[in-house]
């Protein structure tokens, strides 16, 4: 039931159970088979291995997982493996969270409503209880709770107004830690778990710092960088919130095309706004164009931060750095995993930084119940997701993360015959398309979406119950994020990793996030060896080669295409082969430099 209390519950994502009581029926059998017949709950439950069919193919199974599917034992909670005790163990080691509003108080954790300001005396103790370490000379104090924004920091009327709107009764500890940092003006480096409220922790600081909108047109006072354009759009919306009451002027740049109108448009129109919302791409672009003028920017924050700094964004965090010239421009980095590296390199940039981290650094989020499943070979995972559908254990919405835009659509066009509402998100699709699938996937009208790295850092979807990942992360910090889309705000949530032969060099990086997060892992998996620096950074430049889903699934047309798709590579290097060479005898010929092959 919990799943469906989520989804009709205050957590974001609707869902209409008579419309979609063919899809209930499919993923959960004895909930659809309880409102069909009017039986007992108990009744219904001794049904629930039976899975109805869908899309006329009419089958019917009883489902035992094999033993060797069964890693953690989470077929052993549903009662259809012999119990060994170590699904108990693990929720054991788990708090227990309600679905509803009492969930989003639980993302605060801490210490309590009623507490006092910290003081010197309290000050180790409160950090210890909130699970956080901080670094830095004369790092200010946290806050305890909400009313020392208005006392220590005079926090205007209305943005304590609208703070108490969201219901939220107290600060999660990376805003204990982090805001009092920012609302002293100082730099920061903080690190916290996945949906435990990082993106409060730096727009309220800004708002406060910001004062009132600016009454000439000074240009931009505030940006916020987010590696993607889904991410801007969230924050910006949160933003909105938080600002109601006064006329913040905010923009949000994203990767989309420049249209006409924008290029033509007068660079001095965005003189008018406040705060930047961004992409990196998109920004440098319009800087490399003169569309705006940072120089008055005095709050950066970078959210997603390890990422900005990858190899692939550096380049263009490094220009967005040198663009915000204003002598007293103070920065913020945000994230929920940061590689020493990254430390390393925000150091240079940053002036007498504090750091605040809460938890272990890297860590999962402790709320996320995860599992390893082997499925043997590429063949082997449709057939294990087709058995998680039938034990009922792929509860909706789901997402599910595969390795590139390729394999994304491939499994889409796989599962859309299997009368899943499934859909399918990936940088190639349209803007357009890509807001309408995140639209339908709120609503209830898409129960798994499949996904590319794109949705894998930053996304709210309050609702989500499972995250699976079909093709094995790239690396930790690309797990920690993926998994860290479900278990949000206090809400518990479920990760399935699949790995295959191939995979399994790579599979002591996840068990190390598992134990570190208070999983329960066998011991033989946690006698596994780490893999060395060079398969890491190997699998972190290009990922493992996997066998075309439909072809791994058996289908001939899929078959068909894969061969057509290998003969067009081999046809094409053949061609450039024989132009190469007829380039170069006529070099030879003629004493010329071979001709340009266009
Ligand atoms: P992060 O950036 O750490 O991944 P977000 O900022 O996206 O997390 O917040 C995750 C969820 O927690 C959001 O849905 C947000 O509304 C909620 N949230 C934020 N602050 C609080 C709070 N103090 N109490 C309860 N819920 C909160
Ligand atoms: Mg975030």
């Amino acid at each position: 039931m919990d799943v469906f209390q989520a989804l009709t519950g205050g957590g974001g994502i609707r869902f209409d159970k008579n419309r979609f009581a063919r899809d209930v029926q499919l993923f959960h059998p004895h909930l659809a088979d309880a409102s069909a017949s009017g039986s007992s709950p108990a009744e219904s439950s001794k049904q629930a291995s039976s899975v109805g069919g869908q899309n006329g193919k009419g089958t019917q199974a009883s489902i035992v997982v094999p033993k060797e599917l069964d890693f953690f034992g989470s077929a052993a909670k549903t009662g259809k493996l012999e119990e060994d005790g170590t699904s108990d163990k693990a929720k054991g080691k788990r708090k227990r969270v309600d679905g509803g509003e009492d969930a989003e108080e639980d993302a605060s954790e801490g210490t309590g409503i009623s507490e006092g300001p910290v003081t010197k005396e309290t000050l180790s103790t409160f950090l210890k209880a909130n699970r956080i370490r901080t670094k830095g000379t004369d790092v200010p104090f946290p806050l305890a709770s909400w009313r020392e924004l208005e006392e220590r920091w005079k926090v205007h009327k209305y943005l304590v107004r609208n703070l108490h709107g969201t219901g939220w009764k107290t600060p999660t500890p990376i805003q204990k830690g982090a805001m009092g940092v920012m609302l002293d003006n100082r730099d920061l480096l903080a690190g916290a778990p996945t949906g435990s409220g990082k993106t409060l922790a730096f727009l309220l600081p800004i708002l406060y710092h910001l004062g009132v909108p600016a009454a000439k047109k000074e240009g931009f006072r505030a940006v916020i960088v987010s590696p993607t354009r889904e991410l801007a759009q969230q924050i910006y919306e949160q933003l909105r919130k938080l600002c109601q009451g006064r006329k913040w002027r905010i923009c949000v740049l994203n990767n989309t095309r420049v249209t006409q109108a924008e290029e033509s448009a007068d660079p001095m129109t965005r003189k008018k706004y406040d705060i930047l919302i961004t992409t990196p791409l998109r920004l440098v672009h319009a800087i490399e164009n003169n569309e705006l003028d940072l120089s008055n920017v005095q709050h950066l924050v970078l959210d997603e931060a390890d990422r900005l700094l990858e190899q692939n964004f550096l380049a263009q965090t490094d220009s967005i750095l040198a663009a915000c010239s204003h002598p007293k421009l103070r920065k913020a980095l945000f994230s929920a995993t940061l590689p020493s590296g990254v430390e390393e390199m925000a150091n240079t940039f940053m002036v007498d930084e504090c750091r605040v981290i809460v938890g272990t650094k890297d860590a999962a989020n402790e709320r996320i119940e995860q599992s390893l499943v082997f499925v043997g070979s590429e063949d082997g995972k449709l057939h294990a997701l087709r058995s998680l559908i039938q034990e009922g254990k792929l509860k909706p919405p789901v997402l599910l993360f595969v390795q590139s835009i390729e394999r994304a659509k491939e499994l889409f066009h796989e599962l859309v015959y299997d009368g899943l509402h499934v859909d399918v998100i990936h940088s190639e699709r349209s803007k357009v398309q890509r807001e309408g699938v995140i639209q339908a996937f709120k609503r209830g009208d898409v129960w798994v979406l499949i996904c590319t790295e794109l949705m894998a850092r930053g996304i709210d979807f309050k609702g989500v119950s499972l995250v699976l990942n079909y093709d094995f992360p790239q690396t930790v910090q690309s797990y920690v994020h993926r998994i860290g889309r479900t278990g949000r705000a206090g809400k518990q949530g479920e990760a399935i990793t699949f790995f295959t032969k191939d995979d399994a060099p790579y599979l002591k990086t996840v068990v190390n996030v598992m134990r570190q997060s208070g999983c329960d892992v066998p011991q033989w998996l946690l006698e596994l060896k780490n893999p060395s620096q060079n398969a890491k950074k190997k699998l972190k430049r290009a990922p493992i080669e996997r066998k075309d889903v439909r072809v791994a699934a058996g289908s001939i047309v899929g078959r068909k295409e894969s061969i057509r798709k290998r003969e067009m590579k081999e046809g094409s290097k053949r061609r450039k082969r024989k132009e190469d060479a007829s380039n170069k005898a006529e070099a030879r010929g003629t004493g010329k430099e071979p001709a340009t092959v266009v």
